[in-house]
């Protein structure tokens, strides 16, 4: 039987309206002879709300922390209600929801004690609201008819403890998954577990990162080696760009795996960059869908793309990027240089987005954040340096630019009215890149759309959509 691994994110299960969709759609899969393994984000901002009680806390401010603790577990406890009637089901998820804000509470009282938040706690406290979410997903889908069954996450994706952004140990989760998940497999029952939340070897909660659960899908369709893995969210897949910016946008069809995750790393935020790689390493192709719309097809990454007609599939944006100039003349005909320039990177933990180089000159680009001026006290011990905030980072990818004449100069001319800030362009790369300023951006993308998906591939593009979206009326 087929396996699925399907991973519906927060919005996929916001409010009991949303988590009924997403038992139909599970629902439909098994009735269509398909085996589910069903992975689920949090409630939508509940993340967020729960690290913000927790930073309440930290700071003193035990009531306020409470305060969010009591409304999430209104929250949940409503959703729960509303979608579990059968009497000693509903009552078994309320116990398990009052244990666990309980529990919650009691570490928000600890810290609002004890004034200090560590990475390991901001983990735990961030984990409620997968282990909540997933436990009533689970109810739900049982009370649907679906032969469901509720896993903690954390016995079966094991990690190292870097919390908040976690390793994981690829050997233990497949083991792990042999052991506790196969033989629910086999009989044919539905497991459900939160995304995004594991545990070390000792048991300890950590987290994969923001924006995990893609990863734990990932992780799990690569342990059971699935033949398919669908993340379901509140689009309809990959787009070639942002629909709020360019309303001629259009939806990728199909896109390799390299392809997706050069998007991804650049900021499309349809998926988690490393949800990639556990797929990709076994070849599993990804589907990305709309739990609002799940007649829609998505978007498949597979190993391989199909030939397409035009040069690019997508263009992508990250803003709030800074660039930094290293100017030193020292540089000129030494080795090392750049090694020493990283390394202060490295030592600051802070990732390099983009990177180009000249005979007297390097310039980077990295997310803005506050550690910036401790790297450029660090990096001026080498050579002079400056940094500029308010960039955004333009990477149009396409597998089909590579050995293409004129690329470079088609997509500059499309931007002739645009200052462009800073270049990089690899050789056997399938993405240009290239700054500007943070506010020509939108302008930026709607011109290169204009410029490369006037005549879309329709083997690659959806094109009705286009077609529906000139015959709709407009409002
Ligand atoms: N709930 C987690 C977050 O908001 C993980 C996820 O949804 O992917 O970051
Ligand atoms: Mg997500």
């Amino acid at each position: 039987m087929s396996l699925v691994v399907m991973k519906f994110g927060g919005t996929s299960v916001e409010d009991p309206a949303a988590i009924a969709r997403t038992a139909a759609i599970v629902a439909g899969r098994v009735a269509s002879g398909r085996q589910p393994v069903v992975v689920v984000s949090a409630m939508a901002k509940v993340t967020d709300q729960l690290l913000r009680s927790a930073a309440a806390a930290a700071q003193g401010d035990r009531t306020g922390a409470l305060a969010i603790s009591s409304r999430l577990r209104a929250r949940h406890r409503d959703t729960a209600c509303a979608l579990v009637k059968n009497a000693a089901d509903s009552a078994a998820l309320i116990d398990f929801i009052d244990q666990k804000f309980d529990s919650l509470d009691e570490v928000l009282r600890g810290l609002a004690a004890i004034l200090e938040l560590t990475p390991r706690i901001s983990d735990l406290v961030a984990s409620y609201g997968e282990r909540v979410s997933s436990r009533i997903v689970a109810a739900a889908f049982k009370e649907r008819g679906i032969d469901a069954v509720h896993v903690d996450a954390r016995d079966i994706i094991i990690t190292d403890s870097q919390f908040q952004k976690a390793i994981p140990l690829d050997g233990v989760i497949e083991k792990r998954s042999a052991e506790k998940l196969r033989p629910l497999i086999s009989q044919g029952k539905v497991p459900v577990m939160g995304g995004f939340i594991a545990s070390n070897e000792a048991g300890i909660t950590t987290t994969l990162g923001r924006g995990g659960s893609d990863f734990t899908g990932a992780l799990l369709g690569g342990a059971l080696t699935a033949d398919t893995i669908e993340i379901w969210t509140d689009v309809d897949g990959i787009m070639t760009c942002d629909p709020r910016v360019c309303p001629d946008a259009l939806r990728v069809k199909v896109i390799s795996f390299e392809e997706a995750a050069e998007m991804a790393y650049f900021g499309a935020k349809v998926l988690h960059p490393a949800t990639i790689l556990p797929a990709v390493k076994k070849n599993i192709p990804v589907l990305v869908l709309n739990s609002r719309n799940p007649g829609c097809e998505g978007t498949r990454i597979i190993s391989l793309a199909p030939h397409c007609k035009s040069p690019f599939k997508s263009i992508a944006v990250k803003k709030k990027l800074s660039i930094i100039d290293v100017v030193a003349s020292r540089m000129l005909m030494t080795h090392g240089y750049l090694s020493e320039i990283f390394a202060i990177f490295d030592k600051h933990k802070c990732p390099v987005d983009m990177v180009s180089t000249s005979e007297v000159s390097v310039s980077l680009t990295v997310d803005s954040n506050e550690k910036l001026p401790a790297i450029a006290a660090d990096l001026s011990q080498l050579a002079d340096v400056k940094y500029e905030g308010k960039k955004a980072l333009i990477c149009m990818v396409g597998e089909d630019i590579r050995g293409q004449n004129g690329m470079a100069a088609q997509v500059f001319a499309a931007i002739r009215h645009i200052n462009v800030r800073m270049i990089s362009q690899g050789a056997s790369e399938i993405n240009m890149s290239f700054m500007i300023e943070e506010e020509d951006a939108d302008e930026a993308v709607r011109s290169l759309h204009a410029a490369f998906f006037q005549n879309p591939d329709p083997a690659i593009f959806d094109v009705e959509a286009r077609k529906g979206q000139l015959l709709a009326p407009s409002s």
